[in-house]
């Protein structure tokens, strides 16, 4: 059982799942339904169960069973996870309605909605944020139900409210009607949407409404043509317990700077998640004098950045250091320059709490050296459990320094090689330092290396590592 998984790993980058072997085990309970199962049994089912469950187009009506009879079984009060690919040939209605009740479903996600009446359909079936029903987190995924979307089935007992991926003005709209109409809020989220003015409006009365409540908020890579998004941050200050922000926004007014120092140096936040931001000289040498003072900033990442100045943007990487909490650092699709890998390398083995270190796409061209120095600098810091050196063009050179980084690391559980230039021989040489290793690793992803093809290889890498991720 500790081995099942209902959902692919790496799921990010999957739009659609399909059922597959790690569905056999839910096709398996529903062969038990209707019998008579010891509470062992029971037991042992709702302790192991996986807690987040993708139910993909394909899935049969006996995962759908199954599912139902895990929910039934697992007591843990908001723990499970739910993802539904909507397809119109399929109906979830009657498995909605047995899971409206069930107390362990925290989370719901509903992809790709595409029929305006069974859309609404099922969010009273789940009775999406009524008093009773304990469905309080909803993400809608892509909807496509075309223009004139009709007001949405949801209660006013929300906690968490997502859309991503919209490109229908009128949906977003009722999404953001229904957000207002919620008696509290704790998370909003809207990713990659199309906004226009009215939902502008709509979107800063839910700012004024709830500043007591909101602490979770997204507005990222927002597309609106009639305002910018950095207009929203003097109502974004006056979120009273914000700890989660993720943003993307263009060059910021004096006063927009203004309220996002106001934000920063509040500190209340946790996380800061900065997206298709635009920084020039002045804006990138302000957060290196915040970062001192925002002492509570455990995580914080970088995406797709647009730097003006490269100077002022190695001050901010090495003003990091002063965020003594930090516990996790992504940079992605960001290009940084040999001078300033050195800076995060001095700055990481400065970082005494950091868990987790994601760099992606962040240029294919470094000079080994400074690469070597960066897995040195990492090797260092004994509490990293997760790295991710994805699509950098690392080659075999390398690999004894990663060796040795991996070997030297003994919380290590998830390491990403995604998209790099190993040979299989460099990939064995790896296997061999996981050998060495007293804990096996839990996830390996060596996808698009030309060495992952080599069978042999991911089988000796499988002696230790729970699931390799391969061609
Ligand atoms: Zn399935």
């Amino acid at each position: 059982m500790e081995d099942m998984r209902f959902q692919p790993l790496n799921f990010s980058k999957l739009r659609f799942y399909s059922c597959s072997q790690s569905h056999l085990v839910l096709h398996c309970l529903n062969e038990l339904a209707g019998r008579d199962m010891s509470d062992g049994l029971k037991g042992v089912l709702a302790e192991n169960c996986p807690l987040r469950v993708h139910i993909s187009r394909d899935c049969s009506i006996s995962c759908i069973q199954g599912v139902s009879m895990i929910c039934s079984l697992i007591k843990k009060i908001n723990s499970v996870c739910l993802t539904f690919d909507l397809d119109e040939t399929k109906d979830f209605v009657p498995l909605m309605k047995q899971l409206k009740r069930c107390e362990c479903i925290s989370y719901v996600q509903l992809n790709n909605p595409k029929d305006r009446i069974k859309f609404n359909d099922y969010l009273r079936a789940l009775q999406v944020g009524r008093m009773l029903s304990c469905v309080r987190m909803l993400n809608i995924v892509r909807p496509d139900i075309g223009e004139k979307a009709p007001e949405l089935n949801i209660g006013w007992h929300m906690r968490t409210m997502r859309l991503v991926e919209c490109e229908s003005l009128s949906f977003s709209r009722r999404f953001l009607e229904a957000a207002i109409g919620q008696k509290s809020i704790w998370g909003l989220h809207l990713v990659d949407c199309l906004l226009d003015h009215g939902c502008l409006e709509v979107l800063q009365q839910i700012l004024r409404k709830f500043p007591q409540h909101i602490r979770y908020l997204s507005i990222l890579s927002i597309r609106a043509s009639s305002f910018r998004v950095a207009e929203f941050l003097s109502g974004i200050a006056g979120l009273r317990k914000l700890c989660t922000l993720e943003m993307s926004f263009d060059e910021l007014s004096r006063q927009e700077e203004s309220s996002f120092e106001y934000i920063l140096l509040k500190n209340t936040l946790e996380k800061l998640r900065l997206v298709k931001c635009t920084f020039s000289k002045e804006h990138l040498e302000a957060l290196s004098n915040w970062f001192p003072q925002m002492s509570t900033l455990r995580n914080l990442s970088f995406v797709c950045l647009v730097v003006h100045d490269s100077i002022a943007f190695q001050q901010m990487i090495c003003s990091v250091r002063h965020l003594h909490c930090l516990e996790s650092i992504t940079i992605e699709r960001t290009s940084l320059s040999d001078e300033i890998l050195d800076v995060l390398s001095s700055v990481l083995s400065e970082l005494n709490d950091i868990k987790w270190v994601y760099l992606a796409k962040i240029g294919s061209d470094h000079h080994p050296s400074r690469l070597q120095n960066l897995f040195r600098a990492i090797a260092s810091c004994k509490r990293i459990t997760a790295l991710a050196f994805a699509d950098m063009q690392i080659n075999d050179a390398l690999m004894p320094s990663i060796c040795e980084m991996v070997e030297s690391l003994e919380d290590l559980r998830d390491l990403t090689l995604w998209k790099n230039a190993f040979s299989a021989n460099a990939l064995e040489d790896l296997s061999v330092a996981l050998e060495r290793r007293s804990n096996s690793l839990n996830i390996l992803d060596i996808k698009d290396n030309e060495g992952s093809r080599n069978e042999r290889v991911v089988k000796l890498l499988q002696k230790n590592c729970r699931s390799v991720i391969h061609d």
